[in-house]
């Protein structure tokens, strides 16, 4: 349970996050008895709503939204919990409304910015001159974080000039995920991964997160975003971070963040002159995804039929330091791929003899395969003899796999939002991002943005529902490696 009791504001209480997110994991704490008893839950929004109009919203959102039947009464406990407060958020008078509501001298003050970034100066504004901030408060802050490191600056000074970092909570959900999670589990407490861990042993490493649904009415946001910034900047970069660090001190706020921003500073820049080595982007054709016709990202609703934005990257990595030398980490992401599919791939190196040159002209080498999601789990690939008294030694490529829902059971995992809810109400920063890693990562995406800016290579085409363009199988070919598929 949270430590003391707190004060959850979310501002744009009605906004999709909000409904898709935010008030079913707090529905899900509640069935769970995590919140506080005396924790209370304020929604802002600006439509002129009663508070039984609002609880009945609320009622209808969890209905639609969360997929197993509700348990009515963990649903009363949680209205009741539940306060609205009509602001409209660029009016910073309208903000002394909240003190009808909350009290930021006795309760922790967690104010969850739900909202475009455009809106979080205004907040920020509002809460101060309201006299609501105090050293207390906490502000958690939605991705994304700008969309270049100008842009994700200037966000970062209009929030610092009214909460100092050590109140800042940002969000990267993949941070929340028990798989993501457990990636520290595996690295750190299992002597045969910490020992085995580097460029001794590792070959390369693949971090796939591919999506199976198309674009479809997301054109126009997605359109001024990419899958670099959507993407890569910051889940995939975490997940890079979590597999390449030192391991932390401890599991505390810096510990943890001061280890995955030394990974961050290690990244070789991608320039205009190995941007075309280095990085293939792409954008998806009209094909099938389970046997369904789906349109172009052209042809979809709404689309721009010029447009040049990438719906899949894929990029080779260097890390430049002493653990990761020659090991390169490549990376993959796109939108209507053949399946919904996020793993690591960590492949050995081959063994430097083969004694088995009678039936096994070359070894492959070991793989661990770390699945995100779906099915999330463990495997191991690795060769044994195949029993039996014929002549010689046969060996075959077999799999140690462990499936979680097979090993702790069938209950239900905890979503993202949950787990980093109720870290905020502890207060707890080891898992969102500080303002360094959110700098350095959009920095190192600038420098491929503005090295495409330069180069003539154009767009490489997909069909809907495969695994990306032939580009990408070429980037690991010329490695003479090739993705785990
Ligand atoms: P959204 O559906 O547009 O919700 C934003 C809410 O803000 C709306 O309910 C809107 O209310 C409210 N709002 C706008 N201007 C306001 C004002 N002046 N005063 C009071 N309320 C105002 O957006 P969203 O998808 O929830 O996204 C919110 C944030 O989360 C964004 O930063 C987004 O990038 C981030 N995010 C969202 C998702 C997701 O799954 N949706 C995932 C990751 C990150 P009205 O209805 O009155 O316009």
């Amino acid at each position: 349970m949270e430590k003391p009791p707190c004060d959850f504001t979310i501002f744009g209480v009605l906004g999709d996050l909000s409904q898709r997110n935010l008030l079913p994991s707090l529905y899900q704490l509640e069935k769970v008895a995590l919140l506080h008893p005396e924790t209370r839950i304020i929604g802002v929004a600006r439509h002129d709503l009663s508070q039984e109009a609002f609880l009945e919203e609320v009622r209808h959102k969890l209905q639609s939204f969360i997929s197993e039947p509700l348990e009515s009464e963990t649903v009363e406990r949680l209205l009741a919990r539940m306060h609205y407060v009509l602001i409209n958020l660029d009016v910073p008078e309208e903000y002394i409304r909240l003190l009808e509501v909350v009290n930021p001298q006795e309760r922790v003050f967690v104010s969850y910015f739900s909202v475009a970034p455009s809106l979080f100066g205004p907040i920020c504004t509002g809460l101060a001159q309201a006299g609501l901030v105090t050293p207390t408060t906490r502000v958690v802050l939605e991705k994304p974080i700008g969309r270049n490191l100008a842009t994700s600056q200037e966000i970062n000074d209009l929030v610092a000039t009214v909460f100092s970092e050590n109140q800042v909570y940002r969000i990267d959900h993949y941070l929340g995920k028990e798989t993501v999670m457990n990636l520290l589990a595996l690295r750190f407490a299992n002597s045969i991964f910490t020992t085995n861990w580097d460029h001794n042993t590792i070959d390369h490493v693949q971090i796939t997160v591919a999506e199976e649904v198309a674009i479809g009415s997301r054109w126009g946001y997605f359109d001024q975003a990419g899958q670099l910034r959507d993407m890569v900047q910051n889940h995939l970069m975490q997940i890079l971070t979590l597999v390449a660090m030192e391991p932390p001190v401890n599991l505390n706020d810096d510990s943890l963040r001061t280890e995955k921003l030394k990974v961050l500073k290690a990244l070789r820049p991608i320039t205009a002159k190995n941007v075309d080595k280095r990085v293939v982007r792409g954008q998806y054709g009209p094909g099938f995804i389970k046997g369904k016709a789906v349109p172009g990202y052209l042809e979809e609703q709404g689309g721009h039929p010029a447009s040049i934005t990438e719906t899949f990257v894929a990029i080779r990595v260097d890390i430049d330091n002493w653990r990761w030398a020659g090991v390169p980490f490549y990376l993959r992401t796109g939108k209507a791929m053949a399946c919904k599919r996020s793993e690591v791939v960590i492949n050995y190196k081959p063994l430097p003899h083969n004694i088995f040159t009678g039936n096994c002209r070359k070894l492959p080498a070991n793989k661990l395969i770390i699945r995100l999601q779906p099915d999330e789990g463990v495997e191991i690939e690795m060769l044994n003899k195949v029993p039996g008294l014929s002549d010689g030694l046969h060996l075959k490529r077999s799999m140690l796999d462990l499936s979680f829902s097979e090993a702790f059971g069938k209950e239900r995992i905890a979503g993202a939002y949950e787990r980093l809810i109720l870290e905020v109400m502890q207060g707890k920063q080891a898992l969102f991002i500080c303002r360094d890693e959110v700098e350095r990562s959009w920095q190192w995406i600038d420098s491929i943005q503005e090295a495409w800016a330069r180069t003539s290579e154009p767009l490489k085409p997909y069909p809907a529902g495969s695994w990306g363009p032939v580009a990408s199988v070429a980037l690991l070919a010329r490695d003479e490696r090739e993705w785990e598929e």
